[in-house]
């Protein structure tokens, strides 16, 4: 009988990407998916360190597995990812979780079958973190979660150090894929049935600055958007500093580009966004702002904000949400600051109560929600073109599926229609959504 697997994913795109990898090497190897954790015969832990919370996450997780491995001796139970990258860590997972077999880290994905072959020989854990990327590797076999849309690694690490940011740390120094790799992976997805990719990095916009000559993400994506078939193409994460009036030119001017810029603002405060280390001030960011709708007329512009960094006052705040009433973003994920040891910002004076850090996220969302369903409210009656992805959440009858501008769309319809553009028209807006029917 083929052996199962299973593996549980925590944080970001990128780690989603890295399981996509996971699921794809183990399928190579001769497992197949298990439909349920308690019938595998490994299981990973591909985890997150963005938050303390999740580590101690998962490892009560991996706690509550002790039982089971006393009942499946043979069972293999693996943690890779972030959480493992920090030093000591491996130590500690050893101390608090004997039972765990398989310890590696993001650069060692491929050894993969080599650390169970190894473990299977010498029935000892097997721990592998490689501090730091030494080489790209390419051709890695991937398991998509759809057929029609998948993600592409552009660029691994990161090197802007935010103050209060782990990844630096964890994922090590920024390295650009050579284009000629990236535009046959992507070919390659497209013959398979692939009409959308997104294109991901820590910040995209910082793509091939290391090569000799450098190419940059404007040119990648002028050579993506050549790609025959492929019919749209997202990128993850825009870095402001590093995001410029020349991409924006070439993107109003490629068809398949999606108009759709997620922009991560942090702060509207000059202040805490030195204090963050971002590299860019509020009126750089809004000149970015007013340039992007100055070129691409129907473009969303979305963000990421954080409340209650280390000395933001009363005033700094009132900056940020008088930056968001004025630029109005179609959306804004908005976090508490959380203080995450091994960050510089961890070790700043003037921390903020956490009564006052609530208090500003629920000021914070209540403008940006009122924003939003001004904004989506504007499309009621408009016909809109959506890839469907699959069916909701909440109800299998109801479709639900992205336009080209990100935003969720729910509307009634068959399954076959998954993987599909459709136009929907909008007859429901709301703040997060937008409810539909079929044309
Ligand atoms: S750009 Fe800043 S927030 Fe993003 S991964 Fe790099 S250090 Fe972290």
């Amino acid at each position: 009988m083929d052996k199962k697997y299973y593996i549980l994913t925590f944080g970001c795109q990128a780690n989603e990407r890295d399981s996509e990898t996971l699921a794809g090497i183990l399928q190579k190897t001769g497992y197949v998916p298990a439909a349920e954790l308690f019938d595998a015969d490994i299981i990973l832990f591909n985890t997150c360190c963005i938050r303390e919370k999740a580590e101690n996450k998962v490892l009560s997780q991996v706690g509550e597995l002790k039982e089971l491995k006393a009942e499946k001796p043979d069972l293999i139970i693996g943690i890779c990812g972030c959480m493992v990258q920090q030093e000591k860590m491996a130590e500690k997972i050893h101390r608090r979780a004997p039972h765990v077999d398989l310890i590696f880290g993001t650069h060692n994905l491929d050894q993969l079958p080599e650390l169970i072959k190894k473990l299977e020989e010498t029935k000892t854990p097997q721990t592998q973190i490689l501090a730091d990327l030494q080489e790209i590797k390419e051709d890695l076999p991937t398991v998509r979660e759809v057929p029609f849309k998948a993600r592409v690694n552009i660029t691994y690490g990161c090197n802007n150090f935010c103050t209060y940011c782990i990844v630096p740390y964890v994922r090590g120094r920024e390295k650009s894929r050579e284009p000629q790799y990236i535009l046959k992976e992507i070919k390659d997805l497209v013959a398979d049935g692939v009409v959308e990719v997104m294109l991901l990095g820590q910040n995209v916009n910082s793509y091939g600055k290391t090569f000799d000559p450098p190419v940059t993400f404007a040119h990648l994506l002028e050579q993506v958007n050549a790609i025959e078939g492929l019919k749209r193409i997202r990128y993850l994460t825009s870095h402001p500093r590093d995001f410029n009036v020349d991409l924006i030119k070439t993107i109003s001017g490629l068809a398949k580009v999606c108009p759709h810029f997620h922009l991560p603002l942090q702060s509207g405060s000059n202040k805490i966004l030195q204090k963050m280390n971002r590299g860019y001030t509020r009126e750089h960011y809004r000149e970015l702002v007013e340039t992007v709708r100055e070129y691409v007329p129907s473009a969303s512009i979305t963000t990421d904000i954080i409340v209650g960094f280390p000395g933001e006052t009363d005033e700094d705040f009132q900056d940020t949400i008088e930056l968001v009433k004025e630029l109005r973003f179609d959306s804004a994920f908005t976090f508490i600051y959380s203080a995450r040891t091994g960050t510089l910002a961890a070790k700043m004076k003037d921390q903020i109560p956490l009564a006052v850090k609530k208090s500003r996220l629920q000021q914070l969302m209540q403008v940006q929600n009122e924003i939003s369903l001004a904004i989506n409210s504007q499309l009621e009656g408009q016909v809109v073109e959506v890839l469907v992805d699959g069916c909701s959440k909440k109800d299998q009858a109801i479709l639900e599926g992205r336009t080209a501008t990100n935003k969720t769309v729910l509307f009634a319809g068959s399954k076959e229609l998954i993987g599909k553009f459709v136009d929907v028209e909008i007859t429901d807006p709301q703040t997060w959504v937008l409810k539909g029917k079929l044309k």
